[in-house]
């Protein structure tokens, strides 16, 4: 043999082992599908949040190195440095931040789609699998009530999801440098942190940021953003964005959508919606009336990873003009060429800042076939109503302040002892709530108020899991107040 084919056999022997056989790929797989298995038969009894001092370092004890390590080893691993510490967002217990849980048939969607590897970034590679996702985007506005022509994106989550709306509509309205400074953006303070960053990232930071006055549930109040705009107009400024929330994520509250379309509308303006929290109640009873309004954006964001509970890595982003979502994504290169010719399916690529990706569509696509769409409404309605149940129940207890009326799943409240400072009360009853972990709540601060939440959304998250979380605050307020001065 020749040399060149010698060296060539060598390395194949070796690069071979990438491979693994029948038997290899059995004893893998069994083994970590015999710790998931393990880990959801469990998932009602385990904690919410283990407060830790491991920040998983034994990671660091098992290198990268030029040899393999033992599946039993690497599982051992996994589980005492990444799947115990801190936040378990699988629990049903998780009602802090915005949860969601991770679908099983989710996960094996995903399996799928990484063994086959299916290429879901150009249709001409991967019709069936554009089609797919295509599919998704359009059954997604229609529950909303977008038009059927309605195009948009899976992206990776919420944030990056709104980074294309907020570029989609910067380059709809032309803003280049020169406009900057003289254009006007208006949002609410109780906006995700995610927008303030993509307006960064979008290049828009030195737009004027209008943050309009809120009424006293801390929603967008319409007759100051219409006051803002006039004034701004007066000055000679360029009104060309609000941004909505369709769910905040302090206190779960939507923005008067109908209100805020309409001023959008008379002001030629783009009118963005954040429903990555909430805009999956939609397809709830008591959620629907609420969103009123959604169907009149130019775009909208929706998290499949928060509303419809699949495990993380999943965020929508729909608009309403193709040509306005293209213009800000097109791109040119002379090694595609064979993916040409008007398609009959818009290419992810088109219309996002990828071009190779993940295959997102199939770990929606599975679980919404395998169950249908019957459990997942009954699950948002369901969680609407335990929301409200904990808040009336609370409010029973004397010492709880409520906050806002709960208009979707989020609720926040805080505990007033009768003498001394409620903030550092409150600090310790999150504290003592995290030390116990059975539950995990989320705090925030408002005008100097340190409020504690309860987000209701993870798809495990039922009736003794609300009833759990007000025994574990009775518990721990009556603790705290043995040593209150
Ligand atoms: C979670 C959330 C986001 C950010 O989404 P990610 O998926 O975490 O990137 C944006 N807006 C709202 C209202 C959210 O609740």
């Amino acid at each position: 043999m020749s040399e060149i084919k010698n060296k060539i056999q060598q390395l194949e022997n070796i690069s071979r082992q990438l491979e693994p056989s029948t038997k290899e790929r059995k004893k893998t797989r069994e083994k970590i599908v015999d710790y998931t298995e393990d880990f959801i038969e469990n998932i009602y009894n385990i904690n919410a949040f283990n407060l830790s001092d491991n920040t998983g370092e034994g990671l660091l004890e098992v290198p990268v190195s030029e040899e393999p390590v033992e599946i039993d080893r690497l599982i051992t691993l996994f589980k005492d440095n990444v799947d115990f510490p801190n936040l378990n967002p699988a629990s049903g217990g998780h009602l802090g931040y915005i949860p969601g849980g991770g679908l099983y048939n989710s996960a094996l969607g995903d399996y799928l789609a990484d063994i086959t590897n299916r290429y879901a970034g150009l249709f001409y590679a991967g019709p069936g699998a554009v089609r797919m996702e295509n599919i998704l985007i359009r059954w997604m506005a229609k529950i909303v009530g977008f038009p059927k022509e309605t195009v948009g994106n899976l992206a990776s989550g919420g944030s990056i999801a709104n980074l294309i709306a907020i570029v989609t509509a910067r380059d709809a309205f032309k803003i280049k440098a020169e406009q900057i400074p003289n254009s006007v953006i208006y949002l609410s303070k109780e906006v995700h942190h995610c927008i303030d960053k993509a307006i960064r990232i979008a290049g828009l930071n030195e737009c004027k940021l209008n943050f309009v006055g809120l009424d006293e549930n801390y929603r967008i109040n319409p007759k100051a953003l219409k006051n803002e705009i006039e004034k701004d107009k007066k000055e000679g400024k360029i009104p060309w964005l609000i941004i909505a929330s369709a769910g905040t994520t302090d206190f779960g509250v939507i923005d008067p959508l109908n209100e805020i379309a309409e001023i959008a509308k008379l002001n030629n303006m783009w009118f963005h919606i954040d429903g990555a929290y909430g805009a999956f109640f939609v397809l709830s009873e008591t959620g629907r009336p609420r969103l009123k309004g959604m169907e009149k954006a130019d775009s909208l964001v929706m998290d499949p990873h928060k509303g419809l509970f699949l495990p993380y890595g999943l965020g929508v982003v729909i608009v309403k003009d193709k040509n306005k979502l293209n213009a800000a994504h097109y791109y040119k290169a002379n090694y595609l060429q064979d993916a040409v010719a008007l398609e009959e399916e818009p290419s992810p690529a088109d219309l996002s800042p990828e071009l190779t990706k993940h295959f997102r569509g199939l770990r929606l696509w599975l679980p919404l076939m395998l169950h249908g769409v019957k459990p997942f409404r009954a699950g948002l309605e369901e969680k609407l109503l335990l929301t409200r149940y904990f808040y009336e129940e609370l409010k029973k207890i004397e010492g709880f302040e409520m906050g806002p009326e709960p208009e979707l799943s989020v609720a926040s409240f805080r505990y007033i002892p009768k003498t001394g400072d409620a903030n550092k009360f409150n600090q310790l009853l999150i504290k003592e709530i995290h030390k116990d972990g059975r539950v995990f709540l989320s705090s925030t601060n408002v005008d100097n108020k340190f409020i504690i939440r309860i987000a209701v959304l993870a798809f495990r998250t039922h009736l003794q899991t609300i009833d759990l979380t007000i025994q574990i605050l009775k518990e721990k307020v009556s603790l705290l107040l043995k040593n209150w001065i």
